[in-house]
């Protein structure tokens, strides 16, 4: 069995497929891979049936996949197949024998069949002489298809306890971007208008993509946000959104008892603070953009 090389794994991972069209947003296959990975990491067999990963890995597309009326775990499960060698189908001849089975697999079939898929051998083999490359996959995954502030969220989920020292630095991808939305938003967050300092440091104030740079969002001010930490990953999350007036949008599926009427549901409605007198609010085409791949509908009613 050829052992590959780090840079032909790291390649072929970084070219798997995503179906994304004009930005809409397909993260099924990095998240199965992403939990694969984890097994591995974790030392676990790397074969998955498709009925125990079928709950979970739909859980993973509706917490941070975009929001769809209906989720597709039986998609990358079995068309991750014709990617660069990086997948393994059990028994596929029997498989694809069936009925129906070659173009879009039902998932019935992958239930009653007890359908079996893993990482291909020769991956699992290499990243069990060479760990510390889980994690550059990890991160090139995570880099490729979400913001900064859902890695961990992430990596949580998918049960990846260990994270590269690296996903810290990269928080702060581009320092002229967050200047430059920081400096335009003088400073506050654009949602609850919070300034905190420590000393003379930002505290907690962070710039945000509106559509995000996974997605092909620009480092442009029309495509960022200054938000605290909090309303960041809210916006993040889908949580908030806004709408073409650029009033914020809080999703329905928010909810809880303590704090959050003060933290969220009271900016229902209200209008996003715009950037100082110069600069451009965000640009209408990537506030749809989030609207359609990240809020997570319906927003609740305004009164
Ligand atoms: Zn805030």
């Amino acid at each position: 069995m050829p052992i590959w090389s780090d840079d032909e794994i790291l390649s072929a991972f970084s070219r798997v497929r995503c179906w994304e069209r004009d930005g809409q947003r397909a993260p099924h296959k990095p998240l199965l891979l992403l939990m694969a990975l984890a097994r591995v990491q974790r030392g676990d067999d790397p074969w998955m049936a498709y009925e125990a990963i079928e709950i979970p890995l739909r859980t993973l597309l509706r917490e941070f996949g975009p929001p769809r009326r209906s989720q597709h775990p039986e998609y990358p499960f079995w068309w991750l197949k014709s990617d660069n060698g990086l997948w393994t189908i059990s028994d596929l001849d029997r498989l694809e024998g069936i009925e129906r089975t070659r173009k879009n697999v039902p998932p019935t079939i992958l239930r009653a069949e007890h359908a079996r898929a893993s990482l291909s051998p020769e991956i699992v083999a290499a990243l069990r002489q060479r760990p510390a490359l889980v994690n550059r996959i990890a991160v090139l995954l995570l880099d490729e298809n979400f913001p900064a502030s859902l890695h961990e969220d992430i990596l949580d989920a998918v049960g990846m306890p260990f994270v590269d020292e690296r996903l810290g630095e990269r928080a702060v991808r581009d320092p002229a971007f967050r200047e430059a939305i920081l400096r335009a938003y003088e400073r506050r967050c654009a949602v609850c208008g919070y300034d905190g300092r420590l000393g003379s440091s930002d505290l907690g104030l962070e710039a945000a993509h509106v559509k995000w740079h996974a997605a092909g969002g620009p480092d442009t001010v029309d495509n960022g946000l200054a938000l605290c930490v909090f309303h960041h990953k809210s916006f993040d999350r889908g949580a908030i959104g806004l709408d073409d007036d650029r009033c914020i949008l809080v999703s329905q599926d928010v909810n809880g008892q303590s704090h959050v009427d003060e933290l969220i549901l009271r900016f229902s409605g209200q209008p996003l603070r715009v950037p100082q007198e110069g600069q451009p609010p965000p640009a209408p085409a990537f506030i749809t953009w989030h609207r359609s791949e990240v809020f997570r509908p319906p927003p609740r009613a305004v009164a």
